[in-house]
């Protein structure tokens, strides 16, 4: 009765897969209007910096509000909209909604550094053959500084790219930064990585759940962050719940850390109260 048990899963997921296929046409059908009819919003999940334990940047992340489905996640409705392309139009407002939020602010603390935000650039922005020029474009037209912003790509984007590789290089050569997200679930090799235009890895949260379980798991992070060190890049962790990983990851030599412990991705406004009370002399971000 093992196999039949098997075989009555593996029925009940070719039908959810047929569901969510025809899910897949409503939800792009609604994303189509989800801009003009303001239902997205960019919510910013600040990131720490591991020695000073002071913010020093956030990542933007998209939310949408459906008018009778309620919130949905962009695990569900970000491939939706990377098949249908509407991703594209929609991946510019993220980067130019992010830069007009950042932009009122509050000053950074005497000595600080101005936030440097950090946004998701999908596969198939960096396939379009504009992308390079509608992100300067974006930068321009709201006085973005390049040297503030992130983007964060995924390996799976960039394996045997060639064209997408340049496009990374071009936006690098205006002062934007290139930070590998999710590094280490995908597919590049190593010797890939000494090749690709980047100057941030950002360790998986996975690789961080198992800093708390295994010994195997903080060498793995270790030899990301070593990695990262003898290439010059900086790495930041995602997904940081606890005090011991923050610990662990500083004593790596983690440069920069980012989730739950120290902050869910909060509205502008939170964004902000945030700032102000980590900037109090008392505040010491541990
Ligand atoms: P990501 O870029 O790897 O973003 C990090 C995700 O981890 C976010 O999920 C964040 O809320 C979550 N996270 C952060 N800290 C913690 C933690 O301590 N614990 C746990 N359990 N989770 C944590 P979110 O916001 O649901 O976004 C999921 C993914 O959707 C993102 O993964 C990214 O791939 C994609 N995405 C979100 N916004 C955009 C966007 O504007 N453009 C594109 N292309 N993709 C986006
Ligand atoms: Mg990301
Ligand atoms: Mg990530
Ligand atoms: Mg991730």
């Amino acid at each position: 009765h093992i196999k039949r048990a098997g075989s009555h899963r593996y029925a009940r997921y070719e039908t959810s897969m047929i569901d969510q296929r025809a899910d897949d046409a409503v939800l792009a059908e609604d994303l189509q209007h989800a801009l003009p009819r303001g239902e997205l919003h960019v919510v910013y999940q600040p990131q720490v910096d591991l020695v000073t334990g002071r913010p020093v940047a956030a990542e933007a992340l998209l939310r949408w509000q459906h008018p009778t489905r309620g919130a949905i996640s962009p695990v569900r409705f970000i491939p939706v909209a990377e098949r249908s392309g509407a991703i594209n139009d929609i991946g510019l407002w993220v980067l130019e909604q992010s830069l007009v939020q950042l932009a009122v602010l509050p000053d950074p603390p005497p000595g600080g550094e101005p936030m440097h935000i950090s946004v998701n650039l999908s596969p198939r922005q960096l396939r379009e053959p504009t992308i390079v020029h509608d992100i300067l474009a974006v930068l321009d037209r709201v006085g973005g500084d390049p040297r503030h912003l992130v983007l964060e790509v995924t390996e799976s984007a960039l394996v045997d790219e060639t064209g997408e590789i340049a496009a990374l290089r071009a936006l690098r050569e205006h002062g934007i930064r290139i930070a590998i997200d999710d590094f280490g679930t995908g597919y590049s090799s190593l010797q890939y990585l000494t090749r690709l235009p980047v100057d941030i890895l950002k360790i998986d949260r996975s690789f961080v759940a198992e800093l708390d379980n295994t010994p195997e798991g903080s060498a793995v992070a270790g030899a990301v962050i070593r990695l990262s060190q003898v290439l010059h890049l900086s790495t930041v962790a995602e997904g940081i719940e606890t005090e011991q990983q923050a610990a662990e990851l500083r004593e790596l030599g983690c440069d920069i850390a980012q989730g739950y412990l120290f902050a869910k991705p909060l509205s502008p406004a939170d964004f902000a109260d945030f700032l102000t009370a980590a900037a109090l002399p008392e505040a010491s971000g541990f």
